[in-house]
């Protein structure tokens, strides 16, 4: 019987664990594709299902890892063939569903996209589903922007948690498009990264953070943010006339504290963005976008690659806020 590595959460009587063991293949849960995963990555939500923080799993035992990229190895699926290069982002994988934090997987066809030629694997998950996060708020934003008649550069965009995977990713695909980027940190020492990515201006996080008042200065065509809670009502308050938010995270809180004055006197709109259960167009949209705008060579700086075995410590570190950019696994280091 074949087995393979593989993070695994339990919960036994004591508790919560996750370690990184061998799993037997034949305890692979029921799918009509299997994909022999070449990397995965740590997500803010892998470090909740890492640490059992928050409630992010759902079924025991349980490989966590919301995301993937690798190649098919065997197929009951009519858009699948062995040897198809495929990415998958959501869909409860490293939730309810085995997920990417190992060498195997086996899912639902219908979960999978093709892999842009653009990109390696590993590429694939520098991206992962933070940075196809960032590209679904980026062309949330755009559509509104064409419905407005809002051309790029005419104004500022904002993204906050700007030194994480979403706004790092998203940093650079806004500036790619041509808009000025302004970046909201807790991380001042890392403003050179954020500007090496294309970000403008940098501002100190603590300007968003705490409480603010219902209307502020109007400056933002459109915002990306990851923070949630006083950030977002905050990022809402000072968002021009006609403009938008795309909100994707709760770093900060789930919570939102803000007044409807921006949405009623200024036209402002809240764009709510989830990548878990997008539909395929969207996310074959998506990564088209990423294949077209993101350069490759642009993912080495927000990229550091570890093997399987160190992600444990990866899922504890992005919950403290001491990863930058993007962390990459290679399931078979
Ligand atoms: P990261 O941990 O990589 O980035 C989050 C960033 O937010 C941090 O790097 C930090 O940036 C900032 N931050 C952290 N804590 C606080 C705080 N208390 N107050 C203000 N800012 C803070 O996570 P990801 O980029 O992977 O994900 C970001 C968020 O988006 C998460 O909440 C995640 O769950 C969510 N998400 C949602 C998705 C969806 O489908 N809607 C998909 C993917 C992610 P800095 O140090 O620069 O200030």
């Amino acid at each position: 019987m074949s087995t393979f590595r593989a993070l695994l959460v339990t919960k036994p009587e004591t508790g919560y664990r996750c370690d990184l063991t061998d799993v037997d293949a034949s305890a692979l849960p029921a799918g009509d594709v299997s994909v022999d995963v070449a990397w995965s990555t740590i997500n803010y939500k892998d470090g909740l299902a890492i640490t059992g923080q928050s409630p992010v799993v759902r079924s025991f035992p349980l490989v966590p890892g919301i995301d993937f990229a690798g190649t098919v190895t065997h197929s009951e699926h009519p858009r699948w063939r062995v040897g198809d290069r495929v990415v998958l982002n959501g869909w409860g994988v490293g939730e309810t569903h085995w997920g990417g934090l190992a060498q195997k997987a086996r899912v639902k066809g219908d979960w999978l996209v093709a892999l842009p030629g653009a990109f390696s694997e590993r590429d694939a998950m520098a991206i992962g589903t933070a940075g196809y996060t960032a590209m679904l708020c980026v062309q949330a934003l755009q559509r509104h922007w064409a419905a407005q008649g809002v051309a790029p550069g005419s104004g500022e965009v904002l993204v906050t948690g700007a030194g994480g995977g979403v706004g790092s990713v998203a940093i650079a695909l806004l500036a790619a498009l041509g808009h000025r980027v302004v970046a909201s940190t807790g991380r001042p020492q890392e403003a050179a990264y954020l500007a090496q990515l294309g970000a403008a201006e940098v501002i100190d996080r603590a300007s968003l953070s705490a409480p603010g008042k219902p209307l502020q200065k109007e400056r933002w065509i459109g915002v990306v943010d990851s923070v949630g809670s006083h950030t977002l009502a905050n990022a809402c308050a000072s968002t021009r006339y006609g403009g938008a938010v795309a909100a994707c995270g709760l770093a900060q809180g789930m919570d939102l504290p803000a007044s409807v004055a921006p949405f009623i006197l200024r036209g402002v709109s809240l764009l709510g963005i989830d990548s878990v259960m997008a539909p395929r167009e969207r996310r074959e949209a998506a990564w088209a976008a990423l294949a077209e705008h993101l350069d490759p060579t642009r993912l080495a700086a927000i990229t550091r690659e570890i093997p399987l075995a160190d992600a444990l410590q990866a899922g504890r570190d992005i919950l403290a806020g001491q990863v930058r950019g993007r962390l990459v696994v290679n399931v078979n280091a």
